[in-house]
């Protein structure tokens, strides 16, 4: 009979979670889901200088907005806990006692220095630098002796020769021959555990049946086999691994912080819907087996196998990431929209939350939803529906006080005078009427600074539907006051 599936996402969140992350956090809720498994979202926090709780909260957050639910793990709880590696500690050493006694490690005394003294010793040999095994047999006299000297030892697990062979998922057979996977630290002699071995352990404990991760892991398989093989577990139950392609930045190297933004925190600042960044995070390296870009949560579960996972490195594109949020942004309905656009208004002061101004936003949106790319936009879009008195920048001051764009105003405000039936249609008759038809400009020119008057920006919604937006007073007033 088939297990269960149960994935395992296992960051160690040493600052805000990436795209890297998100994406491998993506492909193992979809197999989960697909599968009707579990998904098991653990902390690998042993290096507890570098992995804060705020990090950790923040992952944990981030999850929950990307609406990445997971069964066992951090606030859920479960079965297998706790899924905090730093709470687990008890658990590593125990293991990497028991390794001890059955031989699969040993205790190693070198110190840094020699070990690094060997290695350079290797590379001038022009062999590959590695551990030489130079503990693996150490007599009771000379354990002695390192003792006597104060050395405290880590613990190496022995790496038998020969070669280590298993089948990944998406790459296919991968063979990994020992002469290159020299003998491994499982405990430093502070007695912390080292990511080998915690990851190993927590993956059988926790009954994990299929490792999704980043490619960057793969070298580090042949030892985590070791470590399952030495807790015992047949061949059989070891878990399955699949190891996703980089995901790659414009420069066609791996996406980092140097060549593109990579902090999930900065896409939400930003107004990339959670939604949006899943749906195209999805297509990063999967294919939902034919041309769409647009998918929604329940088609990527529908369809998600590892099968459809390529193998090849996925390129990260702004561009496509932001139609696809267009896409998102468009879809929503008016009050979906309204829910997640009031944030930004507030986090920018645009607005204070009163019920007078949430009516007025979303009076509003219906015009910039068209529009927008990314929901931050609505500051921008917005803020002249709020502001007392305008203000201009530099440029959009000197375009104003240009003799052209005075004639505008002054003929607009006549044109504008008798309209009292204040809708945009009205509005756009009048004004095209007596700029386009009357002065003979190009709507750029006749549009323009009637725009910069009235929203003090040449970006801004429909220069019509914003203008009755504002209604007749606070529209008449502000052309006036850009007459010099
Ligand atoms: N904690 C590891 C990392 O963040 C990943 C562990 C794994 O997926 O095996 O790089
Ligand atoms: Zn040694």
């Amino acid at each position: 009979m088939a297990r269960e599936v149960r994935t395992r996402f296992a960051p160690s969140p040493t600052g805000d979670l990436h795209v890297g992350n998100i994406r491998t956090a993506l492909f193992d809720w979809a197999y989960a889901r697909h599968t009707g498994g579990k998904l098991i979202f653990r902390i690998e926090d042993t290096d507890r200088e570098r992995v804060t709780d705020e990090y950790i909260a923040r992952a944990i957050e981030t999850l929950k907005w990307l609406g990445l639910e997971w069964d066992e793990g951090p606030e859920v709880g479960g079965e297998f806990g706790p899924y905090l590696q730093s709470q687990r500690l008890d658990i590593y050493t125990e293991w990497a006692d028991t390794f001890l006694k059955n031989g699969d490690a040993y205790n190693c005394y070198c110190s840094t220095e020699e070990l690094e003294a060997r290695r350079e010793a290797q590379r001038s040999a022009n062999q590959a630098p590695g551990y030489d095994g130079k503990c693996r047999n150490l007599s009771d006299g000379e354990i002695e002796k390192y003792r006597g000297e104060g050395r405290k030892p880590v613990i190496r697990m022995r790496m038998p020769d020969g070669e280590t062979r298993f089948n990944d998922l998406i790459r296919g057979e991968v063979v990994f021959e020992h002469k290159y996977v020299p003998d491994f630290v499982l405990m430093r002699a502070d007695g912390s555990p080292l990511y080998t071995l915690a990851v190993a352990v927590d993956d059988v404990l926790m009954k994990v049946t299929h490792i999704l991760r980043g490619e960057d892991l793969l070298s580090s398989t042949p030892r985590q086999i070791r470590v399952y093989q030495a807790m015992g577990v047949k061949d059989e139950d070891f878990p399955e691994f699949a190891h996703l392609p980089f995901v790659m930045g414009t420069d066609n190297t791996k996406l980092s912080k140097r060549n593109g933004e990579v902090s999930i925190a900065w896409y939400r600042e930003e107004g990339f819907l959670p939604e949006a960044i899943c749906n195209y995070l999805a297509l990063l390296g999967w294919s939902p087996g034919d041309d769409r870009e647009n998918i929604t949560m329940k088609e990527l579960v529908d369809l998600f196998t590892i099968e459809r996972v390529n193998s090849s490195p996925a390129r990260f594109d702004m561009k496509k990431l932001e139609a696809i949020n267009g896409d998102k942004i468009r879809a929503l309905s008016i009050e979906e929209f309204l829910k997640r656009a009031l944030p930004y208004l507030l986090k920018e002061g645009v607005i204070k939350g009163e019920a007078s101004e949430v009516k007025v936003v979303r009076d509003a949106l219906p015009i910039i939803q068209e529009r927008i790319a990314r929901m931050k936009e609505v500051v921008p879009m917005l803020r002249f529906l709020f502001v007392e008195e305008i203000s201009f920048d530099q440029e959009s001051a000197a375009k104003l006080a240009e003799s052209d764009s005075q004639k505008v105003i002054n003929t607009a405000i006549s044109a504008l005078e008798p309209v009292s039936n204040w809708q945009h249609e009205a509005i756009e008759g009048a004004l095209r009427s007596a700029l386009i038809d009357g002065l003979g400009l190009k709507p750029r020119n006749a549009f323009g600074p009637v725009r910069i008057a009235v929203t003090g920006s040449h970006i801004s919604p429909p220069l019509f539907e914003s203008m009755e937006l504002l209604g007749r007073d606070r529209s008449m007033a502000r052309l006036k006051s850009a007459v010099r």
